[in-house]
């Protein structure tokens, strides 16, 4: 009995030595999206995606928000974070450039992963780690749908997910995009307008920014429910094991 206590014991240790610690990934937003479209916010639909998938269960999935304390991204959280996952529209500007500098430097020099999304294009990480000016040709609410396509679909991120899937967007943004050229574009898409007008568009950008990997998705507006929809909830929990620096 005593060598069965030892050897469970012993099996114990090892596992408790051995198993690979978990992963974690921070989701942010700000706040603003409406409540009817998402009642926790952009934040929590992502979270309530990545904890429902079965690629997410040695993750740990941590909400974060501009209100929380330290902006939701305590030293503590950021130090240990994998990928952080950011979407903002109008609070910008309340983002402290200390923490921006923080993100800058987990990315650059540690290769934490950073995924920015639709109107994140304008948020100070975003901003900092692309070093140009993030703006599209266009913002126009004339979308009535993007038919989404995997343009490479031996890529990580397109893994699963739908050759072809529509999602509502009420808000098209045209290309270019103002960022560093990548060849590394797993979606694209056409962006139909009210009018029946059709619009290539560029969905899915991929860059490594020093030691990090960075992934870009155009689609995001809030006034529709995009983060609950289960093509883009593959790419989001894709995207998050590929922007993960390789251990
Ligand atoms: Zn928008």
């Amino acid at each position: 009995m005593k060598h069965l206590i030892m050897a469970v014991a012993v099996t114990g240790l090892a596992t408790s030595l051995f198993a690979a610690p978990k992963r974690t990934v921070v989701v942010w937003s700000e706040g603003t999206a409406p409540k009817n479209v998402y009642p926790e916010d952009i934040n929590g639909a992502i979270v309530e995606g990545l904890k429902a998938s079965p690629l997410m269960k040695d993750w740990d999935v941590v909400r974060a928000s501009l209100g929380d304390p330290d902006q939701g991204i305590s030293d503590e959280l950021l130090k240990k974070a994998d990928v952080v996952v950011w979407w903002g529209h109008t609070k910008h500007g309340d983002v402290k450039d200390e923490l921006v500098d923080k993100i800058e430097k987990r990315v650059k020099e540690e290769g934490m992963g950073f995924i920015a999304l639709h109107s994140a294009h304008f948020a100070k990480p975003n901003k900092r780690l692309m070093g140009t000016p993030c703006t599209f040709a266009a913002y126009v609410a004339d979308n009535k749908e993007n038919e989404m396509k995997v343009a490479m679909p031996n890529h990580p991120i397109c893994k699963g997910v739908a050759k072809t899937f529509t999602i509502e967007n009420d808000e098209r943004y045209s290309d270019p995009y103002a960022v560093p050229e990548t060849n590394e574009v797993p979606l694209v898409g056409v962006q139909v307008h009210k009018n029946g007008t059709r619009e290539d568009a560029k969905m899915g950008f991929c860059w490594t920014i020093g030691k990090g990997r960075f992934f870009y998705l155009q689609a995001g507006h809030e006034t529709n429910p995009i983060f609950f929809n289960p093509e883009i909830r593959k790419v989001m929990a894709n995207a998050v094991l590929w922007a993960a620096p390789k251990k």
